[in-house]
């Protein structure tokens, strides 16, 4: 028996406090059955479906097989750990918001959950009411955004939760990074003129310059082009994301 099927604390969606969107969908990674038993009734008890599982394999398959609206992720599990299950998830296209739960004072962890693709952390121990609180905020960046996604060769995009892969390895980028290439992929095979990209990043700042964008596309070229991604330079005129062709032996 596991322990999700020992402790069933569902609640029906009717029973959501005002404020909580119905049957937010929860799946609690943790092998401490009793801190799992305490976060499986205070997160139930705000409304939310909740599920839980003791370990790194367990929380895979339950992932793959139902739909999550959200995770909170213990790193400490027995087998795979936290981490790991974090990284398959995410290099699997799996872009449901991710809480992890660390030691306190473990700075490295922090950092290393959040560059594997965590959305917030939680050091242990925790009161109650604030990982309810982080839940809430989590569930309401996350809630319906699963995809639209953009696929150029071996580059994925989900622009809603704006997570890249390159390869299915997480790609990192930063925010007007993400801006002039997101505008790239919607024309590819046509010029973009360097006003045309300013235009679509603006909003992010006033002093963007046309020499800004150009450092923007040099570091899209540094991560891309070793995965046969090209953006040719135009000149006097802007950019053009080239049509992605798998490289043949020949
Ligand atoms: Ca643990």
């Amino acid at each position: 028996m596991t322990f999700a099927q020992a402790q069933p604390m569902n609640q029906s969606p009717g029973a959501s406090r005002p404020g909580i969107l119905p049957a937010v969908r929860l799946l609690i990674v943790e092998d401490d059955t009793s801190l799992a038993t305490g976060l499986m009734r205070a997160l139930s008890n705000e409304g939310y479906d909740v599920a839980a599982a003791v370990n790194g394999e367990e929380a895979l398959a339950r992932v793959r097989s139902e739909p999550y609206d959200l995770l909170v992720l213990d790193i400490g599990l027995p087998g795979i750990d936290g981490f790991e299950v974090l990284r398959r998830l995410r290099a699997g296209g799996y872009a449901l918001p991710v809480l992890i739960l660390t030691a306190r004072d473990a700075v490295d962890d922090r950092v290393r959950g959040l560059d594997l693709g965590a959305d917030d952390y939680m050091p242990k121990p925790f009161a109650l009411p604030e990982l309810a609180a982080r839940v809430r905020a989590l569930g309401r960046r996350g809630r319906g955004q699963v995809g639209p996604r953009i696929v150029h060769g071996p580059l994925v995009l989900d622009t809603a939760a704006r997570r890249a892969w390159l390869n299915g390895e997480p790609l990192e980028m930063a925010a007007r990074e993400w801006s002039v290439l997101q505008v790239l992929l919607e024309r590819v095979e046509r010029t973009v003129s360097k006003e045309a990209i300013i235009e679509a990043v603006a909003g992010l700042s006033d002093d963007l310059s046309l020499n800004a964008i150009e450092v923007y596309v040099s570091r899209l070229r540094a991560k891309l082009e070793p995965a046969g991604i090209r953006i040719r330079t135009v000149r006097g005129f802007g950019y053009m994301l080239l049509e992605h062709h798998q490289r043949s032996a020949g």
